[in-house]
């Protein structure tokens, strides 16, 4: 498989929205794009700011900055999660946003893009804090949020809990119960069972299918997982499941390594014990942060944050495999690097795909008020996976160019059809 390049003076690492544009441009131009509908696409539709004055526990009012932008709804309503975290900005909105549209085509959900956050530490937040926070916020958006128009989910720092009070904040408004306007939520109020586990469980037949097609069995390779949050944990719990040998681990507080393999359901009962963190977690040795993306194993697996493969470090980095869990892990600058290295790399907009692909699964069963059994999802959202691998790989080979790029190829055949069919004023 032959790779084409990024030019890392087109993209700035520290925009993220440049990160995706240095992407898209170089897909379009080996698909032939129309510039119309690239023109469309780089720029998204709608971007809403609001400021959110909240009653702090020490009886003084905080303002915090919320955002929704919409990147594109030319497959359907726009998709996607909402993240409470320091570093929201419009920025990166905007290019999570457009993520979400290139995931969304690429697992064939008749989904546009958006992407909402909020800057704020939840973690130095009370309860009740997060909830004045999460319901003024679904205030805020009460115009753009819909079942059919713009459908929000959790992402980093939110989860089942905040989709709720959400949930509970825009039935007041509208009068009336409308589960499908968001998903991630709890099963006892309209949730999916395997939702939760969902974009774990994407990473895990996104890994077991590029190993099939490298010609490697899962119980004769180990994987590191950066990220014990949501994804990371499901992820390495999954992966283990299928007999893969997890080395190495880490989340925010700590990083472990163990060449004997780490039992990852001893982590799992640690870390629920733990304030649901690794420090202090003893069946492996700590070591730097920084050390474990470039520690001995064939498969990676970045499912915490963005921008942590990078040119400092690709160049060191010994897996032959990287399954991207989280969004955007990788800078424009790194593309090459591993391309060189010959490091196949399951991007984002693919890996991570499992939980959009359950979040519409649960907006399926929210309009039918159906519930299907863990199995059924399950089996749904496996299918799809393999489809969708199957499909950004036949384009890897017919553009002579890597997953990413075939990925967003993928995507943009798909939203193509949809810009030209709607057409424009
Ligand atoms: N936040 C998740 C993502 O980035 C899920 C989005 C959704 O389910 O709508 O893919």
């Amino acid at each position: 498989m032959s790779t084409h390049t990024v030019n890392a003076t087109q993209a700035h690492s520290e925009s993220m929205f440049d990160a995706v544009l240095a992407r898209l441009d170089v897909a379009a131009k080996l698909m032939n794009l129309s510039d119309e509908v690239l023109q469309v696409l780089k720029n998204p539709s709608k971007q809403v700011k609001v400021s959110l004055p909240i009653m702090m526990d020490n009886g003084k009012i905080q303002v915090f900055e919320g955002y929704r932008t919409v990147h594109s709804t030319h497959l359907g309503p726009s998709k996607g999660g909402i993240r409470y975290a320091m570093d929201v900005n419009a920025d990166e909105v905007m290019a999570l946003a457009a993520w979400m549209s290139f995931k969304c085509a690429v697992a064939n959900l008749p989904y546009g893009g958006a992407k909402g956050g909020i800057k704020c530490d939840p973690r130095t937040m009370s309860v009740g804090e997060l909830e004045r926070l999460s319901r003024a916020y679904a205030v805020s958006m009460k115009d753009v949020f819909g079942v059919n128009r713009d459908i929000p989910a959790p992402d980093m720092g939110t989860s089942g809990r905040e989709m709720a009070w959400i949930l509970d904040e825009f039935n007041k408004i509208n009068g009336e119960d409308s589960p499908g306007v968001i998903t991630g939520k709890p099963i006892a109020i309209g949730g999916s069972l395997g939702r939760d586990a969902a974009t774990g469980r994407g990473v895990m037949v996104n890994a077991l299918a590029a190993l099939k097609k490298m010609g490697l069995l899962p119980t004769e390779v180990t994987a590191v997982v950066q990220g014990f949050g949501n994804v990371g944990s499901h992820a390495a719990r999954l992966l283990s499941e299928k007999g893969i040998k997890i080395v190495g681990i880490g989340d925010h507080t700590a990083s472990f390594y163990n060449e004997k393999g780490i039992d990852i359901k001893e982590a799992l009962e640690y870390a629920a014990k733990n304030n649901r963190v690794l420090k202090g977690f003893t069946g492996a040795t700590e070591i730097k942060h920084e050390d474990l993306l470039i520690s001995k194993c064939d498969v990676l697996v970045p499912a915490a944050l963005q921008n942590v493969i990078t040119e400092e470090n690709a160049g060191k980095i010994q897996a032959k495999l990287i399954v991207e869990g989280a969004n955007g892990p990788t800078t424009p600058e790194a593309d090459p690097i591993l391309n060189d290295k010959k490091i196949i790399c399951v991007p984002d907009i693919l890996a991570n795909s499992g939980g959009v692909t359950v979040s519409y699964f649960e907006w399926v069963q929210n309009k039918a008020g159906y519930y299907w059994t863990e199995e059924e999802v399950n089996t749904r959202h496996d299918l799809k996976m393999e489809i969708a691998f199957e499909a950004v790989w036949h384009n890897a080979s017919s553009f002579k160019t890597g997953m990413r790029i075939a990925a967003y190829i993928t995507a943009l055949q798909k939203i193509e059809q949809g810009v030209k069919l709607k057409g424009a004023y």
